[in-house]
């Protein structure tokens, strides 16, 4: 059960939550922004941070 959740992710790294749109990380998914209808992904709490500071210089139009 384990392998296959491990195999899924090997497969797929960039599905379900996305990238981190400030560094360009994948992100886990742990930690998430709602901004203007669309969830955003970051890999950190400080990623998260700048974006809320500067959403226009990082949110996909
Ligand atoms: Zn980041």
């Amino acid at each position: 059960m384990f392998r296959n959740l491990f195999k899924k992710f090997q497969a797929a790294p960039m599905q379900g939550a996305g990238n981190d749109p400030v560094c360009g990380m994948s992100a886990n998914g742990a930690i998430t922004l709602s901004h203007e209808g669309k969830i955003y992904a970051f890999c950190s709490e400080d990623c998260k941070q700048e974006f809320t500071l500067h959403p226009e210089k990082y949110a996909s139009k």
